[in-house]
């Protein structure tokens, strides 16, 4: 097992360890006592056990893609698990195995190699650990649903040690809790979880707009104009902030259609071409896109190396939205801020599984802050406060995937399913082994 332990390696050797695919470079000030770099489901056995005999709580890092950087604490062993790569995929029946250290990125290598795809992150660094632990905000979940919906089996090693299989059939509980409980500590490590596929699209198409400030209200009432009756393969987006060279806030509408051919594409997105408000400084129709050009653009509005914080709400479908949006883009005076927000309809309106995740609406709201300097903390931390607070009344509930527990109380879960997932926790892991934002 290579394991690097704090005070017997050098400070270079154990901060790569400590550091590896962080993505915020607001650093948490945590140092583990050891940090596992596992490779096999064997070196978690070991890990976790290890922990165990010396009285040490157990880290996971699958991606290092949470935004507060959950995966360092202090008197802990951290399991890296992000050299554990496998893939087994039943191309007969759309099912994978997969390792919870694949990353995001893994649609692209599915879809070249099988003409499948799970529908994982957007960012190509998000691992699928991290991810589907905590409900998995797929690409087009408006259409194809949260990924956690399409979990059907994992492994886990337990708090003390056991390598156990979970499904509806065995270990339920667990299973129930691991689609969507992450972040208030799953009580155990994922080694790998069995997923369902989706058929590869043919054609990857999109448009897009980029209103100006003045024209934000108009391209949102647009928008919530076209989705009730729009494809539900078509993922649609709109993002607020100040684009690069533009001296004041933008909205970027996009849409981004996965179908089986181009005519059918073209379908789709011409009526909503047709309908556009005029006066976008900025737009393209039915370009020809794919997973590679989607990752480059989402990491270059999602660098890495640089100081993050995010927040979220899903937005009360009674609000008026449109000018609740508005409101909300108005509040963005600087180049640090952005806003997205993604409609979930229909999906929002169909019955989710019986598993913790649990609250969602017809839309999600999500807040960003990037910067690079330090001295910038305190102005991004109060527009992130601001911004939750004008969310406040509208809000419904948050998603755990993008919320930092630390800085504020968030509600993530019904009620029934916050009493049910403290008691699971409590079954799996009495002395809180495995430790997480809340611990
Ligand atoms: C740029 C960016 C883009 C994003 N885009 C999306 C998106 O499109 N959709 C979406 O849903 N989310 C998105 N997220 C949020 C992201 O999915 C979550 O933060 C997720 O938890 C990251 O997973 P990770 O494995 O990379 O996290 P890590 O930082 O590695 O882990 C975070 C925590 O998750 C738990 N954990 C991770 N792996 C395991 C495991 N194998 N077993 C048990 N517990 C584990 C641990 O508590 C760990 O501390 C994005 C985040 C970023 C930074």
């Amino acid at each position: 097992m290579d394991i690097i332990w704090r005070n017997n390696s050098s400070d270079d050797v154990y901060e790569e360890a400590r550091l590896a695919r962080v993505f915020t470079a607001r650093h948490p000030d945590h140092h583990p006592t050891a940090i596992v770099r596992a490779k096999s489901e064997s070196d978690v056995v070991e890990a976790v056990r290890l922990a165990q005999n010396l009285n040490l709580q157990v880290n996971v890092r699958s991606g290092g893609h949470s935004y507060p950087g959950w995966s360092l604490s202090d008197n802990s062993i951290l399991i890296d698990v992000g050299d554990y790569r496998e893939i087994k995929v039943d191309v007969a029946k759309k099912e994978a195995w997969i390792s919870s250290g694949m990353k995001s990125d893994i649609d692209m290598e599915l879809m070249k190699e099988y003409g499948l795809i799970l529908g994982a992150g957007h960012h190509p660094g998000v691992g699928i650990g991290g991810y589907l632990l905590q409900g998995g905000l797929s690409w087009n979940c408006r259409g194809w649903g949260w990924t956690c919906e399409r979990v059907k089996a994992l492994d886990v090693v337990t708090a003390d040690g056991r390598l156990v299989r979970c499904s509806s059939d065995e270990h339920s509980d667990l299973f129930w809790a691991a689609r969507g409980l992450d972040l208030v500590d799953f009580p155990g490590v994922v080694t790998q979880f069995q997923v369902q596929l989706l058929p590869a699209p043919k054609a990857f198409i999109t448009s897009g707009y980029t209103f100006p400030k003045a024209q934000i209200l108009d391209a949102f009432n647009w928008v919530l104009g076209l989705i009730p009756a729009f494809d539900e393969d078509t993922e649609i987006s709109a993002v607020c902030k100040f684009p690069d060279g533009i001296d004041e806030i933008c909205l970027t509408v996009s849409f981004i259609t996965m179908k089986d051919s181009a005519e059918a594409a073209w379908n789709v997105l011409q009526p909503a071409h047709l309908t556009r408000p005029k006066g976008a400084i900025l737009e393209w129709f039915f370009r020809e896109d794919s997973f590679e050009k989607e990752y480059a653009n989402e990491v270059s509005a999602f660098p890495g190396g640089r100081r993050w914080l995010a927040d979220n709400a899903f937005l009360n479908n009674e609000a008026d939205v449109a000018a609740f949006l508005e409101e909300l883009c108005m509040s963005i005076t600087d180049k640090h801020f952005a806003l997205l927000w993604y409609p979930l309809a229909p999906q929002s309106l169909r019955p989710l599984p019986d598993m913790a995740f649990s609250l969602r609406s017809d839309h999600y709201i999500g807040t960003y802050a990037l910067y690079e300097s330090e001295d910038d903390d305190e102005k991004c931390q109060s527009w992130m406060q601001a911004t939750a607070a004008k969310l406040e009344p509208f809000r419904t509930g948050s998603f755990s995937g993008e919320t930092d527990f630390r800085v504020r109380e968030v509600k993530c879960w019904g009620d029934d399913q916050f009493a049910k997932l403290t008691e699971i926790r409590q079954r799996w892991d009495p002395d809180g082994r495995i430790c997480g934002p809340l611990q």
